[in-house]
Parts: C-alpha cells; sequence; structure tokens
C-alpha cells in the first residue's frame, strides 16, 4: 500500500472521489472506478505526474536566510506553566539585547535575506515588549538596511499580549507589523496556564490589549496562537472565542512539553484529532459563507494545495529560519536557543553565509533532513505538503532530529488529510474562493 500512496492518495468528499498525486501536489476529481481502481493498487492510466511537474519546488536551497527570529530578550514577566523557555530565559541568565548586538542581527539577515522573497524578520523573546526601544530601532535600521540592498521585509512580533499601550500601539499598526499573541481560549482555560509571577491569570489584560490594537486599526494583522493541552483540548470552542475576540488569524499548537502533566496521551490526541475534524467542517462552512480568516493549521496545506507548491522540509530550522539570542549567538529555530550544542555561530563575528561563517557542520545535519531522507516519511503520500516532521520534537522525543515524534506526525497526516477534503469540498461548490482567498493580501504566515 505504501507504494501507491507514494504515487496517488484517494480520498472522498460528501460521495465524490478525488485522488491527491504527491509529486505534483494536485487534486483530481474521478470516477468512482478510477477511485476503487487507485484504493486497490491499479494506477494505470491514473495522472501521477514527474518528479518536475509541480508549479513551484521549494529545491533543497539551504544557503540563503528567508525568515529570522530576533530574541531581543531572554526574560518574561508571566510565568506561564508549560513554557518551552523556562520563563522566557532558557534556561540560562535573563538578558537583553542592546543596540549594537540587533543591528549586527539585522545585517546577518538583511545580507544573507534571499532576493527572491518577502524576508520576515520577527522579534521575539522571552517577552519581547520588555525591549520595546531595540524593537524600534531594529525596525527602523532594518528598512533603511533593506532598501540599501534592494530587499524586501515583513515584521512580526510574538508577545504575551500584557504589555500593549498607546506607543507600542501606533508603531505596530503604523508599520503594518503582525501581532501574535498567546491566548489559550476562554478566561478559564487561558488563566490556568498563562499567570503572573504571583498566580494571577492574565487574560483580562490580553483581551483588553487586543481590544485596544484593534480600536487603532482593525486592519492589524493578530495572530491567535494557542497552545493546546491535555486539559485544553476543545479546538473548535477555542476557534470561535478567538473570533469573537477579533483574531483573523489563528494558529493552534500541542504543548511540546516531554514530562507531566504535559505529556499527550493516546486519549488526548484522539480528541484533538476529533476536534479538528470537526474544525474542518467549521472553516470549510465559513470559508463558503465568505467569512475569510486564516486557520493557520489547515492554512499552510491549503496554501501549498492552490499553488502547488511541493516542500521539502517542514520550516526553515538551521537553514533558512535561525534564530538570535540577546548575545547574539545563532542558532537552528527559536526553540533550539537553550541547545549548546546547537550553537551556530554568533552575528558579531559573521561576515555572510557564503564566507561560511557559521558551523557548516551543524548546518548540515539538517540540509541532510530533508523529507525524502527522513526514514519515517520518505514513503509518505503527505511528503511534499507536510515537509516532515518536527526536528525540535524530534530531538526532545527521540534524540534525533531526523526521527519522527509519532504524535506530531499522526496530528501532521490528519491535517494534511482535512485539508485535501477542505480544498476539495470548496472548490466543487465555488470554484472561483481559492483564488479570491489567496488574493485578500492577509500577511503571510511564515
Ligand atoms: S511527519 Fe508524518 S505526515 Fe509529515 S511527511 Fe513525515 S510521515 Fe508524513
Ligand atoms: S524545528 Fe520545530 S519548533 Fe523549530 S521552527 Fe521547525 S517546526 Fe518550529
Amino acid at each position: 500500500m505504501n507504494e501507491i500512496l507514494n504515487t496517488v492518495y484517494p480520498f472522498e468528499v460528501d460521495g465524490n472521489c478525488f485522488l491527491f498525486t504527491p509529486d505534483t501536489v494536485s487534486i483530481y476529481k474521478v470516477s468512482r472506478s478510477t477511485y476503487e481502481a487507485a484504493k486497490q493498487g491499479d494506477v494505470k492510466g491514473i495522472p501521477s505526474g514527474g518528479k518536475d511537474t509541480a508549479n513551484n519546488d521549494e529545491g533543497e536551497r539551504g544557503e540563503m536566510l528567508k525568515e529570522i527570529y530576533i530574541q531581543v530578550i531572554h526574560d518574561c514577566n508571566l510565568d506561564c506553566k508549560y513554557c518551552y523557555a523556562g520563563g522566557g530565559n532558557f534556561g540560562g541568565n535573563p538578558a537583553k539585547m542592546d543596540i549594537a548586538t540587533v543591528e549586527k542581527a539585522v545585517d546577518f539577515f538583511v545580507s544573507n535575506l534571499d532576493p527572491t522573497v518577502i524576508g520576515d524578520l520577527g522579534f521575539d523573546g522571552g517577552e519581547p515588549f520588555l525591549n520595546w526601544d531595540v524593537i524600534e530601532h531594529a525596525t527602523a535600521y532594518a528598512k533603511n538596511k533593506a532598501g540599501q540592498l534592494k530587499k524586501k521585509l515583513f515584521f512580526h512580533i510574538g508577545a504575551n499580549g500584557t504589555l500593549f499601550n498607546d506607543r507600542t500601539n501606533a508603531f505596530i499598526t503604523g508599520n503594518h507589523i503582525s501581532l501574535g499573541v498567546s491566548i489559550d481560549g476562554d478566561k478559564e482555560a487561558h488563566d490556568r496556564n498563562r499567570q503572573t509571577r504571583n498566580h494571577l491569570g492574565s487574560y483580562d489584560t490580553v483581551v483588553r490589549n487586543v481590544k485596544s490594537i484593534l480600536a487603532v486599526s482593525d486592519n492589524v494583522n493578530l495572530q491567535g496562537r494557542v497552545t493546546i493541552t491535555k486539559t485544553n483540548l476543545k479546538c473548535l470552542d477555542i476557534v470561535k472565542h478567538l473570533l469573537e475576540i477579533g483574531f483573523r488569524h489563528i494558529y493552534l499548537e500541542p504543548v511540546s512539553g516531554t514530562v507531566e502533566p504535559w505529556i499527550m496521551s493516546r486519549e488526548d490526541l484522539d480528541i484533538i484529532k476529533n476536534e479538528f475534524t470537526q474544525l474542518a467542517q467549521f472553516y470549510t462552512g465559513a470559508l463558503l459563507k465568505g467569512q475569510f480568516f486564516i486557520l493557520r493549521n489547515f492554512y499552510i496545506f491549503l496554501k501549498r494545495l492552490h499553488m502547488k507548491k511541493r516542500v521539502h522540509y517542514r520550516c526553515g530550522v538551521g537553514r533558512s529560519g535561525p534564530a538570535i539570542t540577546p548575545m547574539g549567538d545563532i542558532f537552528p529555530c527559536y526553540k533550539f536557543s537553550g541547545l549548546p550544542q546547537y550553537r551556530l555561530g554568533n552575528v558579531h563575528n559573521v561576515h555572510n553565509v557564503h564566507g561560511k561563517p557559521i558551523d557548516t557542520e551543524i548546518q548540515r545535519q539538517f540540509i541532510e533532513n530533508q523529507v525524502d531522507r527522513r526514514p519515517g516519511c520518505r514513503d509518505c503520500w503527505a511528503r511534499y505538503l507536510c515537509g516532515g516532521g518536527c526536528a525540535y520534537l524530534s530531538l526532545c522525543k527521540k534524540n534525533d532530529i531526523a526521527v519522527n515524534d509519532e504524535q506530531d506526525c499522526e496530528l501532521s497526516l490528519h491535517t494534511a488529510k482535512l485539508s485535501l477534503q477542505i480544498y476539495a469540498a470548496v472548490k466543487m461548490k465555488n470554484p472561483k474562493l481559492w483564488d479570491a482567498f489567496f488574493r485578500q493580501g492577509i500577511a503571510e504566515p511564515s
């Protein structure tokens, strides 16, 4: 069966039959007899596509950057119970990035930025609003630098949502910065884990702040970032709640903890999968009613389907999307920051990537971690939609960046399958809707 799924993946929507061809990232509506033949493994006459026929192929470029996470501070005003950054400092001492380091980080990014993309420059932490002056300075500096090198940038900030004020609201809306806010659903769910150091819930402050920035501009690209835990599994209710608050861009991520109480059980995963199935139906209905919003868990797959874009990696880890710590150290991605064995270099002594400034031995491990080379992924029908498992989760749970965490994979596969169904269902009822949806100019998630 693996061999067949490698070539075509048959699926049904409302009694209609479809085939998905992994190599071309394409969906074909077919007769029931063709569908049944594909299910039996008879793929003669079925469009399988050749290796080079996808519209868009991400390729294997490891040298150029596309995004960066500048951790302007390793400290936080909250004390969230599940924080992967150990309260914001990644297990080290609290630290703030200075102006000289942020300029070096921007230089590193912009000079090595792939000129064919709009570079995604993110400010992260800890809680980045605790070092606001550096964010303002770096934004102006980066715009100027990008202008000189004729490159394009898009900015985002990932925040806990407790520290907005008139100045930050005006700066974010005035500079069209995308703002990610951590919020776990309703007050009860959010306050259970996202607390101040005095153990007070932060929900009321976050919602008041979100409304304050929406009052400045309802056009601001506000992303609600939800952490799913075993006590917070009602994904559909969470999404409806965030839409009511005013978020038009939502992402749900299961907690990545490896110790109790954050370990997800088999039962928890089944509940999440069932919730995602309900979410897919809700999203399909909303899109067909013209209620456009980004549910990023599906959106990234839907966009790849729409563009027939084949990806070879889950993300830019170790290749195109590094993180920079407050001291200027370069790490493969924002979650690797606390792992000294993965330190790639420092922005104070790099010139450019082509001059081999960073640890190319570590980088090579990530370049080689292509989906076709991951043992658990290379025969998967969803490989070019998914790009493979999360290297950080693989490392935490399997001690190897190339070995899939089974839960991460199972949820990715389920989400990919639901995305095929959403795409086909919408296309059948309104063939032009996807063009309109992807044309609407919502700032792109990376
Ligand atoms: S992580 Fe799982 S779903 Fe993704 S490509 Fe690998 S096997 Fe497929
Ligand atoms: S390795 Fe995992 S945590 Fe890091 S950017 Fe990729 S998907 Fe995210």
